[in-house]
């Protein structure tokens, strides 16, 4: 029986498996990919140490370190479920294999929800982005559009005011959603322009974006726009466990030592509650969830 497996490989999942392996805890690490969500990102300008590295040189940094250690790492396997067995631990179930574990750490991300529309997938990284926190200042005077109509899109929006020449918001519905005072801020400046029931129908460009087509009320009209960012919400990565406590958006409920409802799963990351999804937090959570396991494993022997 394994101490434990590590759930996913991005920032949290990789700065979780360096500290396993400085701990000497037996564990593994499995995951769909190496890198997570850091691997979408075109530029990262907020990890401390670097002033600007692109997100896959980082994901590379963080490989080099991880692989100085002897981790045995089953990268491409998906974790399906996880079973509690009372009194005896955990069992890990990938398609392929299931690992006994007397401890569980879930840094499984989230995927950003994806509008799904012709040009979408191959301007990404090139024009369209999921992260305006992230992507944001690579458009300064600019036009750029946000699409969606909640918070994160009001938020996107507030944040491309102070950085873009002009911004549209493009919302499927015919009222923006979102928290009052946000709607208000977005509505009333001079750079926005607010499109409802508005349905994006393609990305198009050359080498970077340049146009969206969108339906406006049963209008055709094309937007000439350097950035384009999808804000439609994302989804926790969490369905793997659904015996832990999840709040309505599907996050996994930590406590400050990153335990869930569950003693002896543990989770970190953008799939728990913690709030503000970057990397350096990620990787902190990582990193301070490992510690927590060590402890636990320590009280449980
Ligand atoms: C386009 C984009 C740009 C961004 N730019 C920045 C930026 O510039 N600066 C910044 O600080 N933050 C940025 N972010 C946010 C940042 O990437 C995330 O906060 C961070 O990656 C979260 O790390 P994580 O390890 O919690 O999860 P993730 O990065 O989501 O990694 C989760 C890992 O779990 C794996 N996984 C998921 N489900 C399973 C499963 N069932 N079985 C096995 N493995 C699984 C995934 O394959 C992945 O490897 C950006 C996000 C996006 C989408």
């Amino acid at each position: 029986m394994l101490d434990l497996v590590i759930i996913g490989a991005g920032p949290a999942g990789i700065t979780a498996a360096i500290y396993a392996a400085r701990k000497k805890i037996d564990f593994i690490l499995v995951s769909k990919d190496l890198g997570g969500q850091t691997a979408l990102s075109a530029d990262v300008e907020n990890y401390t140490g670097y002033q600007f590295i692109a997100g896959p040189d980082l994901v590379a940094k963080f490989e080099e370190h991880m692989r100085q250690f002897a981790i045995t790492f089953h990268n491409g396997e998906a974790v399906t479920r996880i079973v509690q067995k009372p009194g005896s631990g955990f069992v890990v179930e990938s398609g392929k294999n299931s690992y006994a574990c007397r401890s569980v750490l879930i840094a499984s991300g989230r995927r950003p929800r994806w509008l799904g529309v012709p040009g979408e997938e191959k301007y990404r990284n090139k024009g369209v982005s999921y992260c305006a926190t992230c992507d944001g200042p690579l458009f300064s005077k600019k036009t750029v559009a946000v699409i969606g109509g909640g918070n994160s899109a009001l938020d996107a929006a507030l944040q491309m005011i102070a950085i873009a020449e002009k911004v549209y918001l493009v919302d499927i519905n015919p009222a923006l959603g979102g928290d009052e005072v946000m709607r208000r801020k977005v509505e009333t400046s001079p750079k926005v322009e607010v499109l409802n029931n508005a349905k994006t129908l393609a990305i198009t460009g050359e080498r970077f974006v340049k146009a969206m087509k969108i339906d406006v009320s049963g209008q055709a009209r094309e937007l000439a726009v350097s950035g384009i960012f999808v804000e439609i919400g994302s989804t926790p990565n969490s369905d793997i466990a659904d015996f832990v406590d999840r709040n309505a958006s599907g996050e996994i409920v930590v406590d400050c030592l990153n335990r869930t409802s569950a003693r002896g799963v543990f989770a970190a990351g953008d799939v728990t509650t913690v709030p503000e999804k970057q990397i350096i937090v990620a990787a902190g959570e990582g990193a301070k969830a490992v510690l927590g396991v060590s402890r636990y494993l320590v009280q449980e022997k």
